[in-house]
């Protein structure tokens, strides 16, 4: 018999901790902490702890980190980022909720992530930041990006909201640049039982602005500095999520296995495989394989009950949604056909051996013919 490989299975994570989870969730309920409270202020310095950073603000999603990102930098109409095109979209909402442009650059091929090379003459009197991606886990090349920035005093914005746990040179991301923005939905490398996200930043005073902006703009009850939000953690998530991080060095390990174990049994396949630059270790949250025959292959796991996903298979410049800014295809070659190539195997840190010979067996027949 050959079992169905799930491509993520959230219940295998949740099994051996389900009990310290109902523990925590029960004190939370006794506590009645339902919106911020201890649980979230514990795990925002633990989260704090793990990165190495100074302040994290715990948030209701990694899209409200991104947007909170954009306001606390005072950008608005007029003004341009910097980002990538090949991302999951929420990396460009931020930018446009403040009313200003995202300006697309491409991607380099080898991992995935905005290209330094390419950043500088993007820029124009109009940039006011830079907002890089660490894609699929993976950290995109943070030294020159910020090299960069210094030379034109741009800030660069991290989204790490795929890379908890990823150096670059011995170092976690999103603590280089002046904020960066994590996010714990489920599918994450570290997710909440629902919704979260944070903000982490070195500066007190952007960490201040942010915790007065998830409650509505006010540090003093109905006092209200500037418009704000209700972007607030909730207790719940902060009290799973504090479990769930004592975890997370252990599930990165596992991810780390599974990464290296395709590497071993893939090797002597047509696919292209990820890798990991000389200056990153990768948090690996996707396993993206490249081929050009990626549809056909993605119908064959599929009909052999391998689960695989699509991440992500149509860039930003060429989304409805942004059609105003008058991209065409070919603007963005490197994007483009990652976009049409690319695949994600089952990666996650309880994926047994068994399970991942099977992915291999079942794309060596596809190679087979
Ligand atoms: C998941 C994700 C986000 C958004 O996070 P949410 O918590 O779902 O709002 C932003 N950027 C990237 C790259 C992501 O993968």
């Amino acid at each position: 018999m050959n079992p169905a490989v799930p491509y993520l299975d959230l219940a295998a994570q949740l099994r051996p901790i389900r009990a310290e989870i109902d523990a925590a969730v029960a004190r939370t309920l006794d506590r009645c902490s339902f919106c911020l409270g201890p649980d979230v202020a514990q795990f925002e310095a633990d989260f704090a702890r793990f990165c190495g950073a100074a302040h994290v603000v715990g948030l209701n999603s990694g899209t409200s980190a991104l947007h909170l990102a954009m306001r606390l930098l005072n950008i608005g109409p007029g003004d341009e980022v910097i980002t990538t095109p090949y991302t999951f979209a929420a990396t460009s909402w931020g930018i446009s909720y403040v009313g200003a442009k995202p300006v697309y650059v491409d991607i380099d091929e080898a991992t995935f992530n905005l290209d330094p090379r390419l950043v500088e003459r993007a820029i124009t009197p109009r940039t006011k930041a830079i907002l890089p991606v660490h894609l699929y886990g993976h950290p995109c090349d943070l030294e020159p990006l910020l090299a960069i920035g210094r030379q034109h005093r741009l800030p660069v914005v991290e989204d790490a909201a795929q890379a908890h746990g990823a150096q670059y040179r011995g170092q976690s991301v999103g603590t280089f640049g002046i904020m960066s923005c994590f996010s714990f939905y489920p599918a994450k490398n570290l997710g909440a039982c629902g919704e979260g996200g944070a903000l982490v930043t070195h500066q007190p005073e952007l960490a201040a602005r942010a915790k007065s902006l998830r409650e509505h703009g006010s540090t003093q009850r109905y006092h209200y500095d500037e418009v704000g939000y209700n972007y607030r953690m909730e207790g719940l998530q902060g009290a799973v999520l504090g479990v769930k991080l004592k975890y997370l060095p252990t599930w990165l390990e596992g991810r780390r296995r599974v990464a290296l174990r395709y590497q071993e049994l893939l090797a002597d396949t047509p696919l292209r495989l990820p890798g990991e630059a000389d200056y990153a270790r990768s948090a690996w949250h996707l396993y993206v394989v490249r081929h050009p025959q990626r549809d056909a292959l993605k119908r064959h796991l599929e009909a052999h009950q391998v689960g695989c996903g699509l991440h992500y298979p149509v860039p930003l410049h060429l989304q409805k949604c942004y059609a105003s800014l008058g991209h065409r295809a070919g603007d963005f070659p490197v994007a483009e056909q990652a976009a049409r190539e690319c695949l994600c195997l089952p990666i996650f840190p309880e994926l047994t051996d068994e399970q991942i010979q099977r992915v291999a067996s079942v794309i060596k027949d596809f190679f087979r013919g």
